[in-house]
This record gives C-alpha cells, sequence and structure tokens, in this order.
C-alpha cells in the first residue's frame, strides 16, 4: 500500500493519477503567474510548482496561493531561505534536489515542513547527480535522501528520479517503486520540444502507467506550459485510465478512401474535445473493411462513393449522402450525451 500524502486539498497515492506542470512567468511578477496558474488548472492541471528563485518570489507566494484555485508547489535550489518563506506564505508542498542543498540548508527546510505540516517532494535528476551512473543508483540515491529527511523529523514525503532518457528514467522509477512506499512524482526531465519530447514523455510516462507505477505526472516540454496539461491528459485517456473522453478512431486512408477521412475525425475530435462523457466514434474511409474494423466503436461511418453507411454498434444504420455525414455523426453525438 502507498502511503497516502495530502498536497493541499489533492491526494498523492490515493489510487488517482493527479496531473501537474509549472509555470514559465516570472514567479514575483504575480500577476503573470496568477494567470498562467489560473490557465494551467483550467486546462486541468490539479498542482501547479513555481521556481523560488530568491525571497521577493517567495513572499509572492502569498499573494499566488490565495488568487489561484489549485495547491502551489515551490521548487527550490541551494538554499533555505526561499524555502521557508515560501511554506510560511502558504505554499503546499516543496520540491527539493537533494544534490545541490547542504544537510544544514536540508534540515532547516525540513524542521519547517514539519512545522507547517507541508510535504517534501524530493526530485533526483540524473544531469545534477554526476555520480550516479545506473537508474539503481538514482532510485537508492532518492530513497536514502527520504530516509534522511526521516531522520531530521518528517515523513511527508514525494519521491521522483528523472532523467532525460527514456529507457533509463522508467527502470529508475520501477526499481524506486520496489523499495519504497512513497508516492512518486513520474515523467522525464528535460524532454524536449512539443512534438518529441510529447514522444518521449508518452512512452516513459505510459509504460510506467501501464504497470501501475506513479502517482502524479508531469509532462515536460519545452512549450507553453499549458500543453503539458493537454499531453498529460492524453496520455491518461491513451492508458485507459481516463475514460471519460470522445475518443475518435480513424483509418489511415489509402486508395480505398471515398470521403475526407483525416478532415472528418479532425472536425469531429474539434467538436468534442471537451467533452467529459465516454464515446468512441469511429471515421472509416470505405464500406470494404470500415464497419468490420471499427466494432468496438458506438457509432462512425464508412464512407462510399455519394453515400456513406452510418452505422450504431457494429450495425448498419442508415445510409445518407456524403454531405451528411457530419450532421449525422453530430445527431448520434447528441443522442448519446442526452442518454
Ligand atoms: S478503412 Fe478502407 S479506406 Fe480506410 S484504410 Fe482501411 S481499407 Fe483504406
Amino acid at each position: 500500500m502507498k502511503k497516502i500524502i495530502n498536497i493541499g486539498k489533492v491526494k498523492l497515492g490515493a489510487g488517482n493519477i493527479v496531473i501537474q506542470s509549472m509555470t514559465n512567468t516570472i514567479t514575483k511578477d504575480i500577476e503573470s503567474t496568477v494567470a498562467q496558474v489560473k490557465e494551467l488548472a483550467k486546462a486541468g492541471a490539479e498542482l501547479v510548482r513555481v521556481s523560488v528563485p530568491d525571497k521577493e518570489s517567495a513572499f509572492a507566494l502569498k499573494e499566488i496561493v490565495n488568487l489561484t484555485p489549485v495547491p502551489i508547489i515551490a521548487d527550490i535550489h541551494y538554499s533555505s531561505e526561499p524555502a521557508i518563506i515560501a511554506i510560511e506564505n502558504g505554499v503546499s508542498k516543496i520540491r527539493i534536489n537533494p544534490y545541490n542543498m547542504n544537510k544544514k540548508e536540508l534540515s532547516a527546510v525540513v524542521k519547517k515542513c514539519a512545522e507547517f505540516s507541508v510535504p517534501i517532494r524530493v526530485g533526483v535528476n540524473k544531469g545534477s547527480a554526476k555520480d550516479l551512473k545506473t537508474p539503481r543508483e538514482l532510485a537508492v540515491s532518492a530513497l536514502d535522501c527520504a530516509h534522511l529527511i526521516e531522520d531530521m523529523g518528517w515523513d511527508k514525503i514525494v519521491l521522483a528520479v528523472k532523467s532525460s532518457d527514456v529507457r533509463e528514467t522508467v527502470e529508475a522509477y520501477r526499481t524506486l517503486n520496489e523499495i519504497t512506499d512513497y508516492p512518486l512524482h513520474i515523467g522525464l526531465t528535460e524532454a524536449g520540444t512539443e512534438k518529441y519530447g510529447l514522444v518521449k514523455s508518452a512512452i516513459a510516462i505510459g509504460s510506467l502507467l501501464l504497470e501501475g507505477i506513479g502517482d502524479t505526472i508531469r509532462v515536460s516540454l519545452t512549450a507553453n506550459p499549458v500543453k503539458e496539461v493537454y499531453a498529460a491528459k492524453q496520455i491518461l485517456q491513451a492508458v485507459g485510465l481516463d475514460k471519460n473522453f470522445v475518443e475518435v478512431v480513424a483509418c489511415p486512408t489509402c486508395a480505398r478512401t471515398q470521403i475526407d477521412v483525416v478532415g472528418l475525425a479532425e472536425k469531429i475530435e474539434k467538436i468534442t474535445e471537451n467533452y467529459t462523457i465516454p464515446i468512441k466514434i469511429a471515421v472509416m474511409g470505405c464500406t470494404v473493411n470500415g464497419i468490420g474494423e471499427s466494432k468496438g466503436a458506438d457509432f462512425g461511418v464508412a464512407g462510399g462513393k455519394y453515400r456513406s453507411v452510418i452505422f450504431k454498434n457494429g450495425e448498419k444504420l442508415k445510409t445518407v449522402n456524403n454531405s451528411e455525414i457530419e450532421n449525422a455523426l453530430i445527431e448520434l453525438i447528441a443522442e448519446k450525451i442526452n442518454g
């Protein structure tokens, strides 16, 4: 059994996977930071981390915490001072990297966390721990740090062991999951730009989630952080941990294709992107394979030259002119939503 750690109103280790992201505004610019936290929360982030590089940023947290709808995590490096101010100003969690904070500073942070009941995330990153060569060493080092924090008198801890390498990250988390009961924050570090970073994150985070590993996820992308939240949501949907969405399955198109599969699939996806009910819609380019290959869909279309087949639960429902396909699908979506 995992230990349950409360981050403000959010529970880690309770079975559900919590989505988090991080701002890239200047934290002491309160207006911009609050606006971005709100934007991330609206997109689906349940926790938001902010960098706290100096005392001014730490003092700014008081207003940021009060003006935003999700628990705020302060990301601290080197010095205990901003961490202590951040805790006194209401943050719900502190993230530290044990490789850039000495024992005296760490002890001061731990003491304050215990006093205010604020959990600590220990984030060991391969890049900042040059002496750690293997995934096992990364995992063991994170746990050693947790033990050190326990010895200092606090045990509300979340662990992370990140690398920018997919295989290394997955192996490190597998090991960590075996040797600890603390909740795990999973993700890659410096995953990369939007497209390739997403592929890497989807493989790393997706593999771990399929093995039941991970309690909170952050997709780290060199892009607008809102895209991290969308990516995190899609990863949860793709691995079946979030079923409350409209999934458009579509054929890849080929020489048999009779209708604009790409345009139609994208349009239906766009129309339904904010729907939170489980529906599977198939957009297939021909009737040769269309219905058979999309049996798992609630309904869909199989394209014909002038008229196409609308099917429901694997059975033909009707045929419509190709100009009426979109409306026919929208009607079926409405029917499903209205029960
Ligand atoms: S469903 Fe038809 S059009 Fe689409 S890829 Fe298969 S054979 Fe081609």
